[in-house]
């Protein structure tokens, strides 16, 4: 049993050293997106150690009156990390934190922030959606990043906002607050009009294909996506993907979405074989290039039929 063990042991970590090997430890950077408001654009692949979770991206406005940051991390040690990139560019403090979804990346450092005297914001729905996901996120996350979770509690935002859309301003920045309910069940994009920029959350995936949860409405993100068209910003910072325009995610993510509907959704209302119509929609080539477009093309396809058929 001891030599089980120790082989057992051996395994795991030889395994973690391949990982290690592979993939460079990354460090959150911040880059500016127009005036004072930042963007920091995480890796596209899944959580691991070497990216404490925050595989998606954040932002942040600095203000006069202290930094407003968007999206918390995935962890009290992930929020320090992004802490410090702020710091990197301001002196001046986090002094508000919104949460524009509820997926674990997005919120799960809002305890870290709130510590140390942050205010918490969110909508009512994303707030409702975190506290019915915590349990589970915490445990998923664990698989990916171990001890780095340690010290992390869900916290939740202490000013909440009714929504579906929400006008505030802090620091003398104006947002449009606009629920999309496109990934998970309250999500939302964050529009600041004074810089035109928009931070999508989850609503829009550029250079990697976005996914389709079963917690995910494809018809909400398309209607949602005409919204985000309406505002029209100049710089769109998407929820995962390089700061980018409204041309590259209408190409990368609002096209997927009406080709899912048109294709898969109007197969299912039509009774179609699902297999069938999973083989006849299996490679399309303005989707092709995406990264992560061989392990998700299949399985949203295959939610976006169910989701039909059961509610067509
Ligand atoms: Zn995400």
């Amino acid at each position: 049993m001891k030599f089980k063990g120790f082989v057992l042991g051996m395994s795991v970590w030889l395994g973690m050293t391949a990982a290690h090997a592979q993939e460079p430890l990354y460090t959150p950077k911040a880059q500016q997106v127009a005036g004072n408001v930042y963007a920091i654009v995480g890796p596209l692949g899944q959580r691991s150690e070497a990216n404490a979770g925050l595989n998606a991206n954040y932002g942040f406005v600095v203000t006069a009156q202290g930094v407003i940051l968007i999206d918390s991390g995935a962890s009290a040690h992930g929020a320090a990390l992004l802490e410090k990139a702020v710091k990197a560019v301001t002196p001046q403090p986090i002094r508000w934190v919104l949460n524009t979804g509820s997926q674990d990346h997005r919120w799960l450092g809002n305890d870290y922030f709130a510590r140390r005297g942050a205010q918490v914001h969110a909508q009512a729905a994303t707030v409702q959606t975190q506290k019915a996901s915590a349990e589970q996120q915490l445990a998923g996350l664990q698989r990916f990043v171990g001890d780095q979770l340690k010290g992390t509690q869900p916290g939740y935002a202490t000013v909440v906002h009714a929504g579906p859309e929400a006008a505030v301003t802090l620091g003398g920045v104006q947002f449009e607050w606009v629920q999309t309910s496109a990934h998970y069940p309250g999500d939302t994009l964050i529009h600041l009009p004074q810089s035109s920029v928009t931070f999508t959350g989850d609503l829009v995936y550029v250079d990697r294909l976005l996914g389709v949860l079963p917690q995910s409405n494809v018809r909400k993100a398309s209607q949602a996506f005409e919204r985000l068209r309406a505002l029209s910003p100049r710089h769109v910072v998407p929820g995962h993907g390089q700061v980018t325009d409204m041309a590259q995610a209408q190409k990368e993510t609002g096209n997927y979405c009406r080709f899912l509907i048109d294709n898969i959704g109007s197969a299912a209302r039509n009774m179609d074989a699902l297999s069938e119509t999973l083989d006849k929609f299996a490679a399309p080539a303005q989707f092709k290039h995406l990264q992560n477009f061989d392990e998700l093309h299949r399985a949203n396809m295959n939610r976006v039929f169910v989701d039909f058929e059961s509610n067509p």
